[in-house]
């Protein structure tokens, strides 16, 4: 097909959830690259919305992901699988988790967190215990309970009656949060980052302050790095930035580095939440995921990508503070190769598409905030090439 043919047939036949896409369609990719079905080349740095941690079609996970697909793709979790059990370890020794569980997204490893706290604190016989209290400018997934969870109107409106038991208070906000805790609070979920709403970091002090009100008050402190984790913010985990452990933490993005995976990851008393038929997966954890899991995730922990992604974050940041005036920037917000780049003005979506006529990928959010969020594979002269184009775009 030609990619009007291709537009053409996803008007006629997708349901109209994501509008008129950017007109473009990939055909393939390699490294920081994209080439789109004219065979024009893109360079990426928005990794399929922080997935592709390593690129496109990156030599370890297409040798993991062929060699497992000629073993065994999927079998059921009611056997035993040994890349789950691979990835699981790998996981737990890298990072303060005890326990995992596989799903196949964000969203719903998200909802087993929600779903092991209550079941813990039921468990213990504190049957009130089921309030969640979230943030303001959060996301946290599509289900009615993530959605719910999420702290952005327009993700819920169309989906009453929602999930009872949410609240929302502002990020960094350490006494308007402290006004809604209650006895019935059992979690307190958080983004180290808030990545889809425009980059924005939790205080260090704030989640100290969160974590001592987690213990004195006996709360879960959950945090959602479907986006933060696996390298992005410049340590392995985004919780590592932070200074603070929490009791639960997910992943998904880039932890498969493009084939769906989600992982709840748990420690302490709260693993005991789930007891055997509790919750399950079909799909969760399959042979394929997991490998392409261990691939992704274990290059990155291999290659010190954490670091790279660190060091090259600060060079951005810098490179970007010295242009801040001359490209009408009133703040660069990072962590790591997270990038929020607000504008003075309302010209992101207009700068995101001079990029794009450009070939350069990246994202845009509330009219005047540049999500930038490349493969953590960039060099310094990635992004001296990136600056350049962001002047050529203003
Ligand atoms: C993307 C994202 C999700 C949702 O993940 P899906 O895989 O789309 O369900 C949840 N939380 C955060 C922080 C995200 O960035």
């Amino acid at each position: 097909m030609n990619l009007n043919e291709i537009i053409e047939t996803d008007a006629q036949y997708y349901l109209n959830t994501f509008g008129k896409r950017t007109p473009v369609c990939f055909e393939r990719g390699e490294g920081i690259y994209l080439y789109d079905t004219e065979g024009n080349r893109y360079t990426d740095f928005f990794a399929g919305i922080a997935v592709n941690a390593l690129g496109h079609s990156h030599p370890a996970m297409v040798k993991a992901i062929t060699e497992q697909a000629s073993k065994i793709i999927h079998c059921s979790n009611l056997y035993y699988i040994e890349p789950q059990v691979k990835l699981a370890k790998m996981i737990c020794e890298n990072s303060c988790a005890e326990k995992v569980f596989f799903a196949n997204s964000g969203a719903e490893a998200n909802e087993g967190a929600i779903k092991l706290v209550r079941a813990y604190y039921k468990k213990k016989g504190q049957e009130n215990k089921s309030t969640f209290i979230c943030l303001d400018k959060s996301f946290h997934g599509r289900t009615i309970t993530t959605a719910t969870a999420t702290g952005q109107e327009k993700y819920k409106k169309p989906y009453t009656p929602l999930t009872p038991g949410f609240r929302h208070v502002q990020i960094n906000d350490i006494e308007g949060l402290k006004a809604a805790i209650d006895d019935t609070v059992c979690g307190i979920l958080l983004e180290p980052v808030q990545g889809e709403s425009g980059v924005y970091p939790l205080e260090k002090s704030y989640a100290e302050e969160v974590r001592r009100i987690c213990d004195e008050k006996d709360i879960m402190l959950i945090f959602d790095e479907v986006q933060t984790g696996v390298g992005r913010t410049g340590k392995l985990f985004g919780y590592m930035t932070l200074g603070v452990e929490p009791d639960v933490f997910t992943l998904a993005k880039a932890l498969g580095g493009g084939v769906p995976i989600g992982c709840l990851c748990a420690k302490g008393r709260v693993t005991e939440g789930f007891a055997p038929g509790d919750h399950g997966t079909t799909f969760g954890g399959n042979p394929l995921a997991c490998a392409a899991g261990l691939a992704s995730l274990g290059t990155v922990i291999e290659e010190n990508l954490s670091q790279h992604a660190e060091e090259i974050g600060a060079y951005m940041k810098n490179v970007l503070e010295a242009e801040k005036e001359t490209l009408g920037i009133k703040e660069i917000r990072n962590r790591g190769l997270m990038f929020g780049i607000e504008f003075k003005e309302s010209v992101a979506g207009d700068v995101k598409n001079k990029l794009f006529e450009q070939k350069w990928l990246v994202g845009a959010v509330g009219g005047n905030i540049l999500r930038v969020l490349p493969p953590l594979i960039i060099t310094e002269n990635d992004v001296d090439e990136f600056v350049k184009a962001l002047k050529r775009s203003i």
